[in-house]
Formats: structure tokens, C-alpha cells, sequence
């Protein structure tokens, strides 16, 4: 049984959205996470049930994903509240770069907001009365900060440690070779704390922490290993995100759309050496087999 501390709210969403905490900081409040933008009035009304009547004042990001800023804008409209994000997507964000922010290569999208401040690796910072370390935890996201709490031995950990693994290392899909062994550096570096309790980007909170890290390195490991093992798992994790997203697209039309979108294009070409409809093919047909979609009168439904 895992307990939170009692400033804490815990908002559990699906794998479309990011998970969403609320700290009750006296008659104040701070959000993390905002989730993705087309379910921003479903984050705004779970956000004021967490409020308890609490003004919310600031919301921060853990790294700048679609899932976890695309409510952002609607946060701040909604709340008047300040934006805090990770120091290293600043610019992306200022100049609404919407490659840096893998919005256009995934066929994604957000809402452009603006943001009051920064958090720079390694700065401290107090949310919900309690003291939080910000950690540089690049891999899935090479500027990704995750918020340690030592006294209390709580990690929210983002996209870089999940109870199962962690997030599609884009950087990889995208050509640049430094995202695994970024991600083995910040496993081998969040290995070494004292952690009892995991908050994820995705999932629910979970304990027995050096296991989960034991598995995402064996994850890593594999991955290190086999390049295309990895874009295999990214592209079903990427499909199953579109389909979320979506919710049915006809089956017949995957495949072209493998080839319009440029992550799925680049990837099949680059790792699979194939082309985008035959990359569809597998990719959907595994899905199916393990259930993660199910086939509705010659639409592909996702069941997340
Ligand atoms: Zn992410």
C-alpha cells in the first residue's frame, strides 16, 4: 500500500495524459504536469477537485512532451497561475519550436503558453512543504528533470523511470546516438538514492524501487543491444499514443499514414529498412496479438 504525504494529491490519467500532482502548500497550491491538450478541460476539473478550495499558484513540468504541457495554457487561463519548466526546454518552448518539442515529426500537438521561470538541474525547490531536489534525468528527454524528495524518499520520476520501463528514447528515432547512453547514465544515477515511493509520468505510484530500476536497465540493456528492438517498441508505444489520441483510425489507411508522419516514415527507413506500410503491418499486428487494440468493423480501436 503506498501513502502519499498528506499535502499531496495523486490525479491518475491514462497513457494520453501524464499523471498530475497536486501539492496543498497552506491556502496555495502547485501542480506538476498539465497532460495532453485535446483532455485539458477533463485536467482542469480534476485539478480543482485536488485543489480542495486552494488557490493554485504554480504549475511545473517535468519535461515537455505533448502528455505532460499540453494543458499548460489552459492551466494558466484557468488559474492565473505562474509556469515553472525545466531549464533546458526554455528555448523550444519560447520560440514554439514545434520539432524540438516533437509535436510536427509525431503528429502531435499543444497549446503554445508562456512560462515565468526556470529549474536548473540540481536546484531546490519546496512543493507541498516539503524539500525537492530538481535531477537532470536526460534519455527520453535529454533536458527531462525528475524531483527527489530525500527526507521523505519520493521520486517523481517522470518519463525516466516507470514501473515498466521508461519512455521512447527519441533522441535515438531522430538519428542522435546519445539518448541510450544518457538513459543508462541517469538509471545508474537514480539507482544510487534512497527512494521508497515512485510517483510516474504514467502508471500508478509504486514501491520496491530497486526492482523497477533492475528492470528498466534490463530494458536498456536489451535495447543497447538491438536498435531495432528498440524502434520496434517505440513505434508501438507511438501508435498506441496516435490511437489514444484518436481513438479509431480505418485500418487500411495505417499504413499510408506510417508513411505522412515523419517519425514512422524515418524509423522504418532507418532501423527497419523497410517501407512505412510494412513497419505498419508488424507494429499493428503485435498490437493486436497482445490486445492492446482490438479491430471494429475495419477500424483499429484502441482499448488504453
Ligand atoms: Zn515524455
Amino acid at each position: 500500500m503506498i501513502r502519499l504525504p498528506e499535502t499531496m494529491r495523486f490525479i491518475a490519467r491514462d497513457w494520453l495524459n501524464a499523471n498530475n500532482i497536486v501539492f496543498h502548500e497552506g491556502a496555495e497550491a502547485t501542480l506538476v504536469d498539465s497532460g495532453y491538450v485535446t483532455h485539458a478541460d477533463e485536467t482542469l476539473a480534476r485539478v480543482v477537485v485536488a485543489l480542495e478550495g486552494r488557490r493554485l499558484v504554480r504549475l511545473i513540468n517535468t519535461h515537455s512532451h505533448s502528455d505532460h504541457i499540453g494543458g499548460n495554457a489552459a492551466v494558466r487561463r484557468a488559474h492565473g497561475c505562474r509556469i515553472l519548466v525545466p531549464e533546458g526546454m526554455a528555448p523550444a518552448v519560447e520560440d514554439w519550436d514545434e520539432d524540438a518539442l516533437l509535436l510536427s515529426s509525431a503528429h502531435q500537438q499543444a497549446e503554445p503558453f508562456e512560462f515565468d521561470a526556470t529549474i536548473a538541474p540540481d536546484d531546490e525547490l519546496e512543493m507541498g512543504g516539503l524539500r525537492w531536489q530538481a535531477l537532470h534525468v536526460p534519455g527520453h528527454d535529454m533536458h527531462a528533470l525528475a524531483y527527489y524528495a530525500p527526507r521523505e524518499r519520493i521520486l517523481i520520476s517522470g518519463d525516466a523511470l516507470w514501473q515498466d520501463g521508461f519512455g521512447v528514447m527519441f533522441a535515438e528515432l531522430h538519428g542522435d546516438p546519445s539518448g541510450l547512453p544518457a538513459q543508462r547514465r541517469t538509471l545508474e544515477m537514480l539507482r544510487e538514492l534512497d527512494v521508497d515511493t515512485v510517483i510516474p509520468g504514467h502508471g500508478a505510484p509504486f514501491g520496491d524501487y530497486p526492482a523497477a530500476v533492475a528492470r528498466a536497465l534490463a530494458r536498456l540493456a536489451a535495447f543497447e543491444q538491438s536498435p531495432e528492438r528498440m524502434a520496434k517498441s517505440a513505434m508501438k508505444a507511438l501508435f498506441t499514443f496516435t490511437l489514444l489520441e484518436k481513438r479509431r483510425m480505418p485500418r487500411a489507411g495505417i499504413g499510408d499514414y506510417f508513411g505522412r508522419v515523419a517519425i514512422f516514415r524515418d524509423v522504418s527507413k532507418t532501423f527497419f529498412r523497410k517501407e512505412p506500410a510494412a513497419v505498419a503491418a508488424l507494429v499493428i499486428d503485435e498490437l493486436l496479438k497482445a490486445g492492446v487494440l482490438i479491430e471494429q468493423d475495419g477500424d483499429l480501436v484502441s482499448r488504453g
